[in-house]
């Protein structure tokens, strides 16, 4: 990641300085200052994000690829531009290695429908861990429909920590891709991506490795993971919704077949047969989404100008922060203690339902997320209906902590 970092002028850590760029943190709802402790669901966008999606719709609309003309060879520049900066951010080693999806959802599904097309028969095995996200769920349960292969989960302790020794036997020849989230949304787990990649290695596995969460938190580097395939969402990371990303290696995108056919991923079209384009244009058929990605670039430069290492150091103090102020509370219960956790709370106060603290919190202009958080199954291993979670980005402060902690007092003497 060297390489990304001397690419790009960093600037201090000056937490003010940072929040003045993010226009809807500066906001009151119900008449309170907005506390926004969303972030593992979707983040909020910097100024730079937003004018990058002005300047293109004025000035610099047009299609990609396909024109001779200034504008689109613009437009081209631009949004091919962003691949490369991709590359960087993950230090994949070839910029068509990069595929522009919708997100991390379609990035899953794709894998599931062209890796699976190829090299997935009845009998066979797909692994994935009991902390998965629907969306690296859904997508292999139907692929085993289609095929008569089998989903195997590997389990989680009471913490949310996988079980190491469980996967290992898990393993064998009938193993042909194992899908893990690199970042559990609903637990804060981080999973030891590179020691589980060279398990399945090992056995002759395939690796997908869900980093929708990992990329507004810390860096990553898929050569060293050596993960076959990695997903993100650009909503995530700062940047648009509607745009996200899947690397791939240079070997398996060659070798799998298309998701989608239309235009731009084709070379030559007969009615008999059609040929297909190169990477990594054979995945991206029809026209993109070229702003969204435009703007994910300024998203990109805009993570990386405050860097990964200060990000990851503020973000942990806002963990431990939290979790130490939210531990005064005496009917709090944390779900999700792993050892090894990003800035994402998960707890509960006594019998309290979620759905109900959290319609308080909301009145007092605090966001956070109730529920299941698309985690139906670990909802079901904890044998409750969800969580309260607050997931911090680098812009949250220790006060919008206490501000929390307070609101839960109020959520305390309404309901306890
Ligand atoms: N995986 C994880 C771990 C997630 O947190 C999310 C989003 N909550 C997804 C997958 C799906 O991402 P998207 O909805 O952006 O496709």
């Amino acid at each position: 990641m060297a390489e990304v970092a001397a690419s790009i002028d960093k600037r201090p850590f000056d937490l003010a300085a940072i929040r003045a760029d993010f226009p809807a943190l500066h906001q009151e709802v119900y008449g309170k200052q907005l506390v926004y402790f969303d972030n593992a669901a979707t983040s909020q966008k910097p100024q730079v994000v937003i004018d990058r999606l002005n300047a293109y719709y004025n000035k610099e609309n047009s299609n990609v690829h396909r024109g001779v003309h200034y504008l689109s060879q613009h437009a081209t520049d631009a949004y091919e531009g962003v691949r490369e900066k991709v590359r960087k951010l993950l230090n994949a080693e070839y910029s068509h290695e990069i595929i522009y999806t919708r997100g991390t959802t379609e990035g899953i599904n794709l894998v599931a429908s062209s890796f699976g097309q190829k090299h997935v028969k009845a009998g066979d095995e797909i692994i994935i861990s009991a902390m998965e996200h629907h969306s690296n769920i859904v997508p292999w349960q139907m692929l085993c429909q289609r095929t008569g292969a089998i989903l195997k989960i590997i389990p989680m302790d009471e913490r949310g920590v996988l079980d190491m020794e469980a996967y290992a036997n898990l393993l064998s020849e009938k193993t042909k891709l194992v899908a893990v989230v690199h970042i559990s949304n609903s637990l804060g787990t981080i999973n030891p991506v590179k020691e589980i990649t060279r398990l399945a290695h090992e056995a002759g596995a395939a690796v997908l490795i869900d980093g929708a969460q990992v990329t507004p938190h810390q860096s990553v580097n898929v050569r060293e993971i050596d993960a076959d395939f990695f997903v993100f969402s650009s909503h995530k990371v700062f940047g648009p919704t509607g745009i996200g990303i899947l690397y791939g290696k240079e070997s398996w995108l060659n070798d799998l077949p298309p998701y989608m056919g239309g235009g731009d991923m084709i070379d030559l079209v007969t009615f008999e047969k059609t040929t297909y384009n190169d990477l990594p244009h054979k995945f991206e058929a029809g026209t993109p989404n070229i702003a969204d990605t435009i703007a994910l670039g300024s998203a990109l430069d805009y993570v990386q100008s405050i860097g990964y290492d200060q990000i990851g150091a503020w973000e942990q103090e806002l963990l431990a922060y939290g979790t130490e102020r939210l531990s005064e509370i005496e009917s709090v219960r944390f779900v999700g203690t792993a050892p090894h956790k990003a800035s994402v709370i998960s707890f509960l106060m006594g019998d309290i339902h979620p759905y109900d603290a959290g319609t308080i919190l909301d009145r007092l202009g605090i966001a956070i997320r109730t529920g299941h958080h698309c985690t139906q199954p670990v909802m079901q291993q904890f044998e409750i209906p969800g969580t309260m979670r607050a997931s911090f980005a680098f812009y949250n402060t220790k006060e919008e902590i206490d501000r929390l902690v307070e609101g839960l007092g109020q959520v305390q003497k309404m309901f306890g």
